[in-house]
């Protein structure tokens, strides 16, 4: 299977997903059926190398058709696209490696076949952020006790996309001994959520978009976790991943304008005398963002494809689009009038769902220090913290 094979078969279910639109938009949770549809179309298999039989060759040749497959499936489903962006985007910590010194070298080949070997199978997450971080992983409170040769997480957490359906998450907590957080992922598979066995849910996701991305907050109390074989690196394995992530997350937000922008094209024509000039002011307006949208989410992709370091424009044009993407269905909803305040319009959802960009990571206020701070550096962006 190759990538055009899997984003055809990708775009067949986003079809059925579309169609089924207004009860999807009303959903609270995930439904495990649309995960194991996604698994048997092969998107499992852009988090996996391509040596071991994945659709991953270098973010160079691989970062834009893995961004076309999510694009292709934010056309159907918001919440399942970027759920789904997660695994890919995590996966891209052992994907998209920073030079590995020799010490660590057997151990992180070793952890990457593990690794790699059920992502084929098993969906991937993160449930990284902590309430008062700010999504500075920097920050992280977390703490991870060894013991028995294994580390144990204890700490609170929240936004974690995909709670309950992926297999795997990725987190991160402060060795014990170590001043620095370090990256870790827990196996999620059949832990029940009372605390009985060291998870708790503190807070079911009740987001006002990206409503049924699961995005639950949890308590780990000595939890079993593995950490990344390349200890002591986190900022550099964030730093290597980060630009690919950038993109992942615009992509699934840019299949979303898109998708309002058509169906409130197709009911603009219908009556395209009847728009006020207000209203044609707003509609061109509309149109003209989406478009640069589109161009942010191109010279965030030839930035990966084309520039050793692509942090800092790939930023830029996150930042971007998430303006744009607010802006633009803003715009839409005031054309269609105050019937886009229903629940049955899906307009409202998606101008919700479209806001998730600026919050997810690195969220407005630390993306702005990233760029503000690379602007003041002679030496340019270290993009770090850009993961999810
Ligand atoms: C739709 C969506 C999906 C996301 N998916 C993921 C994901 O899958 N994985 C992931 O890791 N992150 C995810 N994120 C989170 C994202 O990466 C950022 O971490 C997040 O947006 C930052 O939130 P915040 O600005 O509210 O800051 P935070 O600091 O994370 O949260 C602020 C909250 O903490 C409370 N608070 C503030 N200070 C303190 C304090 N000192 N002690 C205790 N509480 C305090 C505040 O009252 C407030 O409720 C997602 C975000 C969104 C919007």
């Amino acid at each position: 299977m190759d990538a055009k094979n899997v984003l055809e078969r990708v775009k067949a279910i986003a079809e059925t997903f579309a169609a089924d639109r207004p009860a999807r938009q009303l959903r609270r949770s995930l439904d495990p059926a649309d995960f194991t549809a996604l698994r048997e179309a092969g998107f499992f298999l852009t988090g996996v190398p391509a040596e071991l039989g994945g659709l991953w060759t270098d973010a160079a040749g691989s970062a834009r058709s893995v961004c076309e497959i999510l694009r292709a499936l934010a056309h159907g489903d918001s919440s399942v696209a970027l759920v789904s962006s997660m695994h890919p985007a995590v996966l891209s910590f052992w994907l998209s490696t920073p030079k590995v010194p020799p010490e660590f070298a057997d151990a992180w080949a070793a952890q990457r076949r593990a690794v790699f070997e059920p992502a084929a199978h098993e969906l991937w997450g993160t449930i990284t952020s902590e309430p008062g971080s700010g999504g500075d992983v920097g920050r992280t409170k977390a703490t991870a006790v060894r013991g028995n040769g294994a580390f144990y997480l204890t700490g609170t957490k929240h936004f974690g996309s995909g709670s309950g359906i992926s297999s795997f998450m990725v987190t991160t907590a402060v060795p014990e001994g170590e001043t620095d957080p370090d990256w870790f992922f827990v196996d999620m598979r059949g832990v029940p959520w009372d605390g009985s066995r060291g998870l708790r849910l503190v807070a079911e996701w009740d987001g006002h978009g990206m409503a049924a991305t699961q995005s639950h907050s949890m308590a780990f109390e000595r939890f079993p976790a593995t950490r990344m074989a390349l200890p002591g690196h986190w900022r550099a394995i964030a730093d290597a991943a980060g630009p690919v992530i950038g993109c992942l997350f615009a992509a699934v937000v840019l299949g979303v304008v898109e998708t309002a922008v058509a169906a409130a094209r197709a009911l603009i024509a219908k009556r395209p005398n009847d728009l006020r000039p207000y209203e044609q002011v707003e509609w061109t307006r509309a149109e003209s963002e989406a478009w640069l949208a589109e161009q942010a989410y191109e010279g965030m992709l030839r930035a990966v494809e084309t520039s050793p370091s692509p942090g800092r424009e790939v930023l830029l044009g996150k930042e971007s689009m998430a303006d744009l993407a607010e802006s633009c269905l803003l715009r839409i909803c005031r054309v269609l009038g105050g019937g886009t305040f229903s629940r049955r319009s899906p307009f409202g959802h998606w101008f919700e769902d479209v806001r998730a960009l600026g919050f997810l990571r690195p969220p407005w206020g630390l993306a702005y220090d990233i760029l503000f701070s690379a602007a003041q550096s002679p030496l340019g962006l270290k993009p770090s913290r850009l993961q999810p």
